[in-house]
């Protein structure tokens, strides 16, 4: 019997897209050990219409560009148990779309899971290929390379204006930064709330996720700005955490305020990714303070209470004995602190970048109180705008990218040896660096935000334009 179509020869990787889902390009491996294909999605959102069960996800078919997410929506044809190659079984949903690969066309069945840490965002199983593809293991990418330029010019489209329904997380909505985002949105022609975070509560074992505020059930938001407090921060990120379930955007996922939350978690990241900060140590047991102050380097050096904020907690001691009876004073109240060599040539003088997805959007330097060396604005330091160097502008964008904060504030030193940074911000308030500098930081928060959102719902742009 004649074929219908001629056979594919692949090889153990190939770019396929499945354009009805707006995934122009996405590399795909060829798993022959697998009968179903998979792609890896997250935010996995069942729902029902006219009595059809469906499913919204967010691909990111990029493994390397995060940033690329695409909104997808399907007619669920089954649920299956699978067990995935490393033995755990999961049930997923099925859903079918066509695939493209080498020029012809077919309808397939991928099952949705999502481990996203996978390298390749889709699995391609036998059912796909039945008949129609020849597997040459030894051999990558046999069909050719597929642009995924495409996906870029999405986002360049701007936002076709859509309105947007935009959660604004915090407990002060009078106090500047809060005010200042609402008024943007509201400017830009979307809706806002204002959310008290504290006040949110949730049944966390119920199917759908949801959330109630005053004793109703909040609403799908687009967006979600958290702006959460230290003193929350624990509550906070499981509120932002359900509104990611929720599938709402986050500008900063839960996970990235609390990694930027605990000092010292940040600065291991920090470290981790070669971003130049002082030299710091830790040490839990009374009895190794003086080695770690001995691998810090000499006194003076800053104590810093893992906890604090605002300069609250932040000591310098002059000498060795001071140092480490501080820290043995702390230690007695239970209280965690790490120890940093003392940059002395910023002569009590920080700068804070603000930062908004690749770009420093904003900068001014603090300068403390004479006699003080913390720059705090709330121990008394002065603001004023500042122009930085290219260097600093890397060091702040790499800083707040290895945390995954897509919005920060990111504070640093200027030291001999280039910059150093000190802490990264998730919430970074607007009041000081928007005065200094005359710049609209809020707006260009909504402005990304609408970016980020028509990116993900740029799927129909793909399917238009494929
Ligand atoms: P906080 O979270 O309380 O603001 P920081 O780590 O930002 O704590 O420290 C507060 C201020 O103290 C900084 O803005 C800076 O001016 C000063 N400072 C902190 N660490 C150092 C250091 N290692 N060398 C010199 N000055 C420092
Ligand atoms: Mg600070």
């Amino acid at each position: 019997m004649a074929q219908k179509y001629q056979s594919i020869m692949v090889g153990w990787d190939e770019w396929v897209s499945l354009p009805e889902l707006g995934l122009v390009a996405i590399l795909a491996k060829v798993d022959t050990g697998a009968q179903t294909s998979a792609l890896h999605a997250v935010n996995i959102r069942a729902y029902e219409k006219d009595g059809v069960e469906r499913v919204k996800y967010v691909v990111h078919p990029l493994p390397d560009r995060p940033e690329v997410e695409i909104e997808c929506d399907s007619q669920v044809v089954g649920k299956r148990n699978i067990v995935s190659s490393n033995g755990d079984a999961e049930e997923r949903y099925i859903v079918r779309t066509p695939i493209r690969l080498a020029g012809q066309e077919w309808p397939i069945e991928l099952s949705l899971t999502n481990r996203e840490d996978m390298q390749y965002r889709m699995l391609m199983g036998r059912s796909t290929m039945s008949g129609r593809i020849v597997v040459d293991p030894d051999r990558s990418m046999l069909c050719g390379e597929l642009s995924t330029t495409l996906y870029d010019e999405i986002d360049k489209e701007d936002g076709q204006s859509r309105k947007l329904k935009i959660a604004v997380l915090s407990r002060e909505p009078e106090n500047y930064s809060t005010s200042r985002l609402v008024d943007a949105a509201v400017s830009r022609g979307h809706s806002v709330d204002v959310i008290n975070t504290t006040r949110c509560y949730m049944n966390i074992t119920s199917k759908k996720p949801d959330i109630h505020y005053q004793g109703v059930s909040l609403p799908e938001y687009d967006a979600i700005i958290p702006r959460v407090g230290a003193s929350i921060t624990f509550y906070g990120m499981a509120i932002v955490r359900q509104f990611e379930m929720m599938g709402a955007y986050t500008l900063n996922s839960a996970e990235a305020i609390g990694a930027s939350r605990d000092k010292l978690f940040a600065h291991q990241i920090l470290a981790r990714e070669g971003i130049g900060m002082p030299v710091t140590g830790f040490a839990h047991s009374p009895s190794d303070v003086r080695d770690m102050l001995k691998s810090v380097g000499k006194a003076p050096l800053v104590l810093k209470l893992l906890e604090g904020t605002q300069g609250r907690g932040v000591v310098l001691a002059e000498t060795q004995k001071a140092a480490e009876s501080v820290i043995q004073a702390f230690r007695g109240l239970k209280a965690n602190i790490l120890v940093q060599e003392f940059i002395a040539e910023s002569k009590g003088a920080d700068v804070r970048c603000v930062v908004i997805g690749n770009k420093v959007v904003a900068a001014m330097k603090r300068q403390a109180e004479e006699g003080e060396f913390r720059s705090n604005l709330h121990q008394g330091g002065s603001a004023s705008a500042v122009k930085i160097t290219a260097q600093e502008r890397a060091a702040a964008v790499k800083a707040a990218k290895s945390l995954g904060l897509r919005f920060a504030g990111v504070d640093l030193l200027r030291s001999n040896d280039g910059p150093k940074v000190l802490e990264v911000n998730s919430s970074p308030g607007l009041e000081g660096v928007e005065t200094v500098t005359g710049i609209n930081i809020a707006g260009q928060v909504i402005e990304y935000v609408e970016r980020a959102i028509h990116r993900r719902r740029s799927g129909s742009v793909a399917r238009r334009k494929y």
